[in-house]
């Protein structure tokens, strides 16, 4: 086991502020609200500006922790008992995700020297309406530290999807969608959910939008059956290239898979869609330390981006992991660390954003 004290943290931190130098730190990949159980209730915490609380609860500032590289392996506790291990899960979640707001990211971006965030919201099976986007708009609007996704409901019909994502543009200048079949209940390997799929991503190409997909199972999911909904072999037989612009594969595929060999596996049909499709990209939220290396192995580098899963994971932890492994493992890994970081994103994001800069001057 590799444990890092807080002065090892701190250390590497100052050299990782060394390299990032002028350059800007992106996370494409961070949940402003709970995305798996999704029942928590906010209030203005009146101690703390820019901070929302669940009823009665005090928030304490983030900080760095001796933390391990290594993953324990879940596995063992899945198979011990299922049941514990939710319950245990939904005790956790609901703490981590006691707190939210600009400020809480503002505490977490500060630990982990990231300067932006995108912010996922997650439109659960049965959901109808888009309060969640209204609340990311009450809470994080007007600071371009934070980019805002759109997570369509299950209850759109294809055909209503392009006039309910000019809407959210229209509103609330959203710049990515987010896909996640697991949850929101879209089968990748059904018709009607590769429909689906393909309105958004034509929708996409017209507007000049990001889209980010969950790639993987979920294990721990009310709606079982869903759990499988987003599998690569599945995310494999979608037509991404109807959009021009970047696809992202959220976790390289690997979500929820115990077993390195299986996750190779993940990762070599990865590795073959971005070969069919230039236009797809992975991030790193969420693989295991274990499995980084191999990562970054396989899949070219320039199409790597950094994404933290926060808050269910700390951010900062994120950056760590993925600045070890590259240490260890790889020779020009200061470079390819900015890359992931900075360089990657900021080159997915220009993508989307020339376009808009040439809408505007279209108009005037
Ligand atoms: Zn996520």
């Amino acid at each position: 086991m590799n444990m890092l004290n807080i002065n090892y943290i701190i250390n590497t931190f100052e050299h990782i502020s060394n390299i990032k130098g002028n350059n800007e730190f992106i996370d494409i990949h961070v949940h402003p609200f709970d995305v798996v159980f999704d029942d928590q209730n906010y209030l203005i915490n009146e101690n703390t500006k820019g901070v929302f609380s669940i009823k009665n609860a005090t928030y304490s500032c983030p900080k760095y922790n001796p933390m391990q590289t290594d993953t324990i392996l879940r596995g063992e506790i899945l198979n011990a008992d299922l049941k514990a291990y939710e319950k245990l899960l939904i005790y956790k979640t609901r703490k981590i995700y006691a707190h939210t707001g600009p400020q809480v990211l503002y505490d977490h971006m500060k630990l982990s020297n990231v300067d932006k965030v995108f912010l996922l919201p997650v439109s659960g099976y049965m959901e109808t309406n888009n309060n969640k986007i209204e609340n990311i708009q009450y809470m994080f609007g007007n600071d371009n530290r934070f980019v805002f996704g759109y997570s369509l409901p299950n209850s759109l019909s294809s055909k209503m999807i392009e006039s309910d994502i000019l809407y959210h543009i229209n509103k609330f200048n959203i710049k990515l969608i987010k896909i996640h079949p697991n949850i929101t209940g879209i089968d990748a390997g059904s018709k009607n959910g590769i429909e689906k799929i393909e309105s958004i991503l034509g929708v996409a190409n017209n507007k000049a939008l990001l889209v980010l997909i969950h790639g993987g199972k979920s294990t721990l999911l009310r709606h079982t059956n869903m759990s499988e909904y987003g599998t690569v072999e599945k995310l494999f037989n979608i037509n991404w290239r109807l959009t021009k612009y970047p696809v992202i594969i959220a976790h390289a595929g690997t979500y929820g898979y115990e077993s390195f060999n299986k996750n190779k596996d993940n990762i070599s049909i990865i590795q073959k869609m971005m070969g069919i499709h230039e236009n797809i990209w992975i991030d790193i939220s969420g693989i295991p330390y274990e499995m980084l290396h191999v990562i970054f192995e396989y899949i070219d580098n320039d199409r790597i981006l950094f994404g933290s899963d926060s808050l269910y994971t700390p951010q900062w932890q994120v950056v760590i992991k993925l600045f070890e492994s590259l240490k260890k493992y790889c020779r020009n890994y200061e470079e390819t660390f900015l890359k992931v970081m900075s360089i990657n994103p900021l080159n997915i994001y220009s993508k989307i954003h020339n376009r808009y800069m040439r809408e505007v001057y279209r108009r005037t």
